[in-house]
């Protein structure tokens, strides 16, 4: 697909390169942060998987120099990018969409730099370097990231002598990892499991209470599980959907508010989570101290109904949700068994694009190149070859 091609079927990836991004995520990350201020209060922040660095970049323009995004100053970007296109409509291929509102006239504010800010950002690939930030260049599913981590974070810290718990922890760790894409469903959703758990890894060794995790997920079967098993470790959790994220992708974020972790629990990466039994026990203790207080939906798988066991009494969280178990053939609930169903919240302003959808571009538009190109893309090598070889159509190496 060719630079004009993909402006006109995606327009965050335009908008991106319009706004000085160097990936289209970074309005992810801002609508998220619309739903659920997500930088309120913060002033230390991890990234991991954070390359090319569009999510950093978006923290150190909020904490470093202080911008304003949330409601009003994106929003005002995102009208005047679309007035600039002039008469954005919607391509044959698209359903017919409402002309944008002309201005928005938001409120401007100063920006106010935040004090004593630390960011941290690691991928597998180079990051190039933005001003204020810590980059890492590191595997986060290999245990020495962690001990990398806590010296960018304090540089007193001394994995001979201290625990691998932050001294100086952190108010939120963002994660946008993203295996190499194989097709395979269930594989890359496994591999993007093995991914989220690392992050979650991490995240416990750094965040300190009250802090916020969010990560991306690949929603699959079993997905409910992951829910309630954050749920031990967050007062709140939450499955968004950013407007800018595709509706036709399994992409959404998971958003994790008010890091409580259960008493006595101690980080620790030669016992991660989402590996051994470590896990499945503190849900089942964690149900055994606190019963669910919900009855529970059960299929009889006989007749394949659906039955409230009347056992148990109901308490509905704040957003009517109560605790689920399925594919059970006893009578009996079987706690270690228990899922959770999080609230899904699509975030965004209904104003803003809509990704799944092609906008025509004005006749004289110019297609701009990408802020920050690959560093060290793992095509790298593919595409040389094919160079070498007189292109796609050349001659097959060694012919
Ligand atoms: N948030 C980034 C931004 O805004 O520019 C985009 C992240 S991109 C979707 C996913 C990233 O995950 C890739 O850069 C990839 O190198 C990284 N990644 C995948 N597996 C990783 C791992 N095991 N450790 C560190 N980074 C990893």
């Amino acid at each position: 697909m060719g630079k004009s091609s993909k402006d006109k079927r995606d327009a965050y990836y335009r908008l991106a390169k319009e706004q000085g991004w160097r990936a289209r995520s970074a309005f992810k990350l801002l609508q998220l942060d619309e739903e659920f201020n997500l930088f309120e209060n913060v002033t230390r922040v991890v990234d991991l998987c954070a390359a090319p660095g569009s999510w950093s970049q978006v923290l150190s323009r909020v904490l470093i120099k202080g911008e304003k995004f949330g409601r009003c100053a994106w929003q005002d970007r995102e009208a005047k990018f679309r007035q600039h296109m002039l008469n954005v409509v919607p391509s044959d291929e698209a359903p017919e969409q409402e002309k944008p509102a002309a201005e928005d006239v938001s409120p401007k504010e100063e920006p106010k730099p935040r004090k004593d800010v630390k960011i941290v950002s690691i991928d597998l690939q180079p990051i190039s370097p933005l001003p204020g930030i810590i980059t890492l260049r590191a595997d986060i599913t290999h245990p020495a990231t962690v001990p990398l981590l806590l010296k960018a974070l304090d540089p007193d810290y001394d994995p001979e002598t201290m625990n691998q718990q932050a001294s100086q922890p952190v108010d939120l760790v963002i994660s946008d990892g993203a295996p190499d894409v194989t097709g395979l469903h269930d594989l890359d959703i496994y591999v993007q499991s093995q991914l989220l758990f690392a992050a979650l890894n991490l995240a416990l060794c750094v965040l300190k209470p009250g802090g916020k995790f969010v990560a991306k997920i690949f929603r699959g079967r079993n997905v409910d599980l992951l829910y309630a098993q954050l749920k031990i470790f967050f007062e709140k959790v939450y499955v968004a959907k950013p407007r800018s994220s595709r509706a036709s992708s399994v992409e959404a974020f998971i958003v994790c508010i008010n890091f409580q972790p259960p008493e006595g629990f101690k980080a620790s990466l030669e016992e991660p989570l989402g590996v051994g039994s470590r896990l499945p026990t503190m849900m089942a203790d964690r149900n055994a101290v606190a019963p669910i207080t919900a009855p529970v939906l059960m299929q009889n798988h006989e007749t394949g109904t659906w039955d409230v066991t009347p056992e148990r009494t109901q308490t509905a969280d704040e957003h009517g949700i109560y605790e689920v178990e399925v594919d059970d053939l006893s009578t009996e609930p079987r706690d270690k068994d228990i899922r959770w169903i999080a609230p899904f919240v699509a975030c965004g302003d209904l104003s803003a694009f809509d990704s799944d959808a092609s906008y025509k571009l004005p006749d004289d538009h110019v297609s701009l190149d990408p802020v920050q190109p690959p560093t060290a893309p793992p095509y790298k090598r593919a595409i040389e070859l094919r160079r070498a070889h007189g292109g796609a159509y050349g001659k097959p190496p060694g012919k």
